[in-house]
């Protein structure tokens, strides 16, 4: 039997209205209980809010404000100012088009607009609208594209609207206009389909690892529904399909770093560029970036390195490409990069800002799953098939069993325009973490002539209106961590000084498409912002120390009752566009950091005293 949207539009309004974890896990429970194989996948994007993962590439819907309304207009036989008139009132179109529906079924009437003439239309209505036919038409209205193509989406738009019953058009305008906002997070699906499909939720772990591998949670959901837990076991990564890259942990000390690692590692340049992991069967090559986007039209001099200098027939590699200057060689900073990234012409700013690739991993090669494997294997087979060039060569490298040794080569790096070191275990169990961030790996950074070890990278959640000369636009941002054990974003500080004007002046524009009237239900602060942002963007943010403070609630009651972590006089380092929300520095790291912090305090009282 084919699903009923009506399943789906009923889970979403139950799911909007809990902001409890626990709650919505069990809504998605049921779903999947009474999701047929077929339309599993289907259904996990639409939880989502997406018709596929993003680093497809495919294009986008496409439907504006605009085009949404005339569609309603269309179906429901109204004029257009009608729908927009209410969609104001109510707050957004999907709520004004379930209203004008509703009121017609009340009034009895008969299925208006195109639906009264054609008699296919009529009869799919009284079957009721499927999840198959609502996926496949919002695919059809995306893959509309070129000359005729907004007739052919108006068209598409207006027949599913027309069809679907109130609730159905609500969340079919919501999705189409990309704020289908569910508050459920990739986590919460992950276990509901450990739960459904594993038979418990101690297979968490497998499901994960396997989205992990690949990063594309519907295929995860049809491979589970359709083969079981088992299949999804012995999952391998596919080429075309990302990997949910390994991150690393980060320290101020190399002895200490060594220590962590069992006193031995292969220590390499940090590089200070976009992380790339790139892709290669046979003449194709893919690169995806470090949030999984796909970005190989804006690499055509990387493919063709890569296309000529990995002997293999199937690969997955990963390296950081860096900006170069064209006459010296030497590396740019990552902002000479993302100015090139900006450049329409891919193919004139080529030669303007070269780059280099510096390649540190092979995750698969040939049909082996090299992510399983340690370190030193992982090298030894990324040494074999790169053909190393002048600008497509192995990471900078030395394996060391010293901390002064590590220190003297961290100088070298930073000299040398890297950020600072690498660290990365050599042991029997340094395999490669899909999607975690662990001791396998420790960044050594060099600091920002600030007394905070680190920067940190934190999530926008509101802003606050400037005052004097700022007044009427935004002159100080809220910050938060994320807590990926509850996918939330708590707060941290307030941030208003480190922009340049231009930065304040591009603020208005940059924060607009996420500006909500309301709390964002994965938002978790008591500070109140003049307007709150739904999570999107990603910043740096250094400050002279991690301080406790009772208005935050990052990590909130974990070293003091009543107190939170936040960070004493904040300052805006730079935008991190590469970075997703859920890739923002997590509660855990900030509290593992203001432990380091009282521990330093605590020495050096130690050493005054002595
Ligand atoms: P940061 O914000 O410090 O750039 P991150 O959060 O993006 O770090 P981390 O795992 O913390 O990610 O740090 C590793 C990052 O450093 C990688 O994502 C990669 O882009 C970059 N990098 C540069 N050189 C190397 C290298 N030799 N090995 C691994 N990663 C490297």
């Amino acid at each position: 039997m084919p699903m009923q949207f009506s399943v789906l539009a009923d889970t979403f309004e139950r799911l909007e209205r809990t902001t409890s974890r626990t709650q919505m896990l069990l809504y998605l429970v049921e779903l999947f209980k009474k999701t047929p194989k077929e339309s599993i996948d289907k259904v996990v994007y639409f939880l989502q809010g997406k018709l596929w993962p993003d680093w497809r590439g495919y294009p986008e819907l496409g439907v504006g404000e605009k085009l949404l309304i005339k569609a309603a207009s269309l179906a429901l036989h109204v004029p257009e100012s009608r729908v927009e008139a209410l969609a104001k009132r109510l707050g957004d179109v999907g709520s004004a088009i379930e209203r004008l529906k509703a009121e017609r079924e009340r009034g009895g009437a008969r299925p208006a607009g195109l639906l009264a003439f054609i008699p296919e239309a009529q009869r799919r209505a009284a079957e009721g609208l499927t999840v198959e036919r609502v996926y496949d038409t919002l695919a059809r209205i995306a893959f509309a594209t070129g000359e005729g193509s907004r007739e052919i989406k108006l068209k598409l738009l207006a027949s599913l609207l027309s069809e679907a019953k109130p609730k159905e058009a609500k969340y079919i305008a919501r999705f189409v206009e990309g704020r289908l906002r569910l508050g459920v997070g990739d986590a919460t699906i992950v276990e509901a389909l450990a739960v459904v499909f594993g038979g418990s939720a101690a297979m968490k772990p497998v499901v994960e690892r396997a989205y992990n591998l690949r990063a594309d949670l519907g295929m995860i959901a049809r491979i589970l529904a359709e083969r079981g837990i088992e299949a999804l076991k012995a999952i391998k990564p596919e080429v075309g399909v990302p990997i949910r890259p390994m991150l690393a942990e980060r320290l101020s000390d190399a002895a200490e770093i060594m220590k962590k690692l069992g006193g031995r590692a292969l220590v390499e340049y940090k590089y200070d560029g976009e992380r790339a992991q790139i892709h290669k069967k046979g003449d194709k090559v893919w690169i995806f970036s470090r949030r999984l986007e796909n970005i190989t039209h804006a690499y055509p001099d990387v493919v063709e390195m890569a296309r000529e200098n990995i002997r293999a027939e199937e690969a997955i590699v990963e390296g950081e490409i860096v900006a170069i200057d064209p006459e010296t060689g030497e590396l740019k900073p990552f902002q000479v990069l993302m100015h090139r990234r900006r450049k329409h012409d891919v193919y004139a700013v080529m030669r303007e800002i070269p780059v280099a690739v510096f390649l540190f991993d092979a995750l698969y090669v040939d049909g082996e799953d090299l992510t399983v494997k340690p370190l030193p294997e992982r090298r030894r087979v990324l040494e074999r098939i790169v053909v190393q060039t002048e600008r497509w060569r192995l990471a900078e490298g030395m394996v060391t069993d010293s901390a002064e040794e590590l220190e003297k080569f961290f100088l070298r790096a930073v000299e040398d325009g890297a950020e600072g070191v690498m660290a990365k275990a050599l042991h029997d169990r340094s395999i490669y973490q899909a999607g975690a961030r662990g001791w396998l790996w420790i960044k050594y950074k060099r600091d920002y002539k600030s007394e905070m070890a680190d920067s940190v990278d934190l999530v926008v959640i509101g802003a606050f209106y400037g005052k004097g000369r700022r007044g009427g636009k935004f002159g100080a941002l809220l910050m938060a961590a994320y807590d990926p054990e509850t996918g939330t974003f708590k707060s941290v500080c307030k941030v208003g000084s480190g922009f340049t004007d231009e930065d304040l002046e591009k603020l208005d524009e940059l924060l607009a498409p996420y500006i909500r009237s309301s709390k964002p239900p994965r938002v978790d602060s008591t500070m109140k912002p003049d307007v709150w942002v739904e999570p999107a963007l990603v910043a740096e943010i250094i400050g002279s120390e991690l301080t406790l403070s009772p208005i935050h609630t990052c990590c909130h009651g974990w070293v003091k009752p009543g107190a939170g972590i936040s960070i004493r006089f904040p300052r805006f380092i730079r935008w991190r566009p590469d970075k997703s929300p859920e890739d923002a520095t997590t509660t855990k790291e900030l509290y593992e950091m203001y432990l380091r912090q009282l521990r330093k305090i605590k020495e050096e009282a130690g050493a005054g005293e002595a």
